[in-house]
């Protein structure tokens, strides 16, 4: 485990809502620090592609639609397990099921629009990053 490092993103609807900063305190507040920071527009390609694994899911056409219909805010988190703390920090997929206090129990409009993205696993975690930041945009 240790020190690591893993891919947020602050997902159209919380953007829209104007809540990217009570987003980043969560996770300055438990000790995450943000390596890397950006506000970008997805195309349809980009969210394919970052979305590759669920392409054979039903929801696949919905939700790249969903995360290009916006801006969104990226980050490069980094801190201890900090792959595993962010998914704690950001709660269930469904805001439903999300544990009270969890961004997604707080921000999350539905379980499409759930305010947060969160690498799941350290593997997937260095790929999502490479797939945003250059390495002199994570200082
Ligand atoms: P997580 O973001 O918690 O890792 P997944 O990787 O399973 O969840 O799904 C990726 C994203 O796809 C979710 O965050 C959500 O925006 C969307 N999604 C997942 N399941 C559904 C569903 N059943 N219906 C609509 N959208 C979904
Ligand atoms: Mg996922």
């Amino acid at each position: 485990m240790g020190i690591e490092q893993t891919l947020s993103i602050v997902k159209p609807d919380a953007v829209a809502k104007g809540v990217i900063g009570k987003i980043v305190d969560r996770f300055e507040s438990r000790g995450l620090r943000i390596a890397g920071m950006k506000k970008i527009q997805l195309s349809t390609a980009d969210v394919e592609a970052f979305y590759a694994v669920h392409k054979e899911r039903g929801f696949f056409k919905d939700l790249v639609k969903y995360m290009s219909s916006g801006p969104v805010v990226a980050m490069v988190l980094e801190g201890e397990n900090a792959v595993i703390e962010n998914r704690i920090i950001m709660g269930a997929t469904d805001p439903k099921n999300a544990v009270a206090g969890t961004i997604r129990a707080d921000f999350a409009e539905s379980i499409e629009a759930n305010a947060v993205h969160g690498s799941d696993s350290d593997e997937n975690a260095k790929k999502e990053i490479a797939f945003f930041f250059s390495k002199r945009e994570i200082l």
